[in-house]
């Protein structure tokens, strides 16, 4: 009863994981040898450009397919790698896959940037900017490829240390976003130090845009903030063509939801971007 089959058939694991019970100390225990398993798999979810109406990147999110649960969603897991020093670990592999697929995509003639996700844990390693920097050159990889995805969270517990990593890593040339923008503790006078590209408005503002007046008020004060610092915005979950043509007409620079494509293992993803319009 803890699994249940989504649209793509796949069994996907919704047990709540709260507290001590033997089912988190489980996970606790499998997640350690998941990566060296091969049991993470990424899914990947395109960012449509608004203006060239092309998709010009990909954002790597991670799964846990589980021999035994199914399909773990990472915000079941996450937190559990967060607490339990794996999360460098991750990051690693998650990076080191999502180069893999870029250079495959390559050999395609598919030209994709890519972006992934980095959590707090990883700021607070001082190795790192150099474990990031080092692997792109050896894959040689051109380092603009890469985006970084950041929440407030990340850089409000220790900012100093956050703003010097970033900063390191901005100059090599890599591009910097602020995740689910709007839903953390970050003052814009903290905002305004880090050396960011892009603000990437959280889902629950861009959801329902077309219904409520509060969020398209806050979306297009949001817009207009980002624009006079000059970085550039990403709207995530858009979910219908209201919100999308919204904000496209405002100038929003890139977008990405469930009614553009879901997160998509490798394969289907590109059999998606071959026959999109877009
Ligand atoms: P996120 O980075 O904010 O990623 C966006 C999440 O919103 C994804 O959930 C995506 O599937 C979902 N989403 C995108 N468009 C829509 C939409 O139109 N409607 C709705 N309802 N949802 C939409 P997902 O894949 O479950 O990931 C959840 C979170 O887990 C991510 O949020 C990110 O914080 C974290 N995460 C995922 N992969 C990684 C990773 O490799 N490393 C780290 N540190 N965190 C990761
Ligand atoms: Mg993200
Ligand atoms: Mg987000
Ligand atoms: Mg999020």
């Amino acid at each position: 009863q803890h699994a249940k089959k989504n649209r793509l058939d796949q069994q996907i694991y919704t047990q709540q994981i709260d507290g001590n019970t033997l089912e988190r100390l489980q996970l606790i225990n499998e997640l350690k040898s998941a990566i060296d398993n091969g049991e993470l798999v990424l899914f990947y979810q395109p960012k449509l450009d608004l203006k060239l109406k092309k998709v010009t990147h990909v954002e790597a999110l991670v799964r846990w397919q589980h021999p035994d649960r199914g399909m773990i969603p990472p915000d079941l897991f996450i937190p559990i790698a967060e607490q339990m020093g794996q999360m460098n670990a991750l990051t690693h592999w998650v990076i080191n896959e999502s180069l893999e697929q870029y250079l495959k995509w390559k050999s395609q003639d598919i030209e994709l940037c890519i972006a992934i996700n980095i959590s707090a844990e990883n700021l607070k390693d001082e190795g790192f900017c150099q474990y990031v920097l080092d692997l792109v050159t050896h894959k040689g990889v051109p380092i603009d490829v890469l985006t970084l995805e950041i929440t407030e969270d990340a850089v409000v517990s220790d900012p100093e240390n956050a703003i010097k990593q970033l900063t390191v890593l901005k100059k090599s040339g890599l591009k910097l976003s602020i995740d689910d923008y709007g839903t953390g503790y970050s003052s814009l006078a903290q905002l305004k130090q880090l050396p960011v590209d892009e603000l990437k408005i959280d889902k629950s503002f861009v959801q329902n845009l077309m219904v409520n007046q509060d969020d398209r008020i806050i979306v297009n004060s949001t817009l207009q903030l980002a624009h006079n610092l000059g970085l550039s915005v990403v709207a995530e979950g858009i979910e219908d063509e209201g919100a999308l043509n919204w904000l496209i007409e405002r100038g929003c620079e890139l977008g990405q939801g469930f009614y553009l494509s879901r997160p998509l293992d490798a394969d289907k993803i590109t059999d998606w971007l071959v026959s999109s319009p877009y």
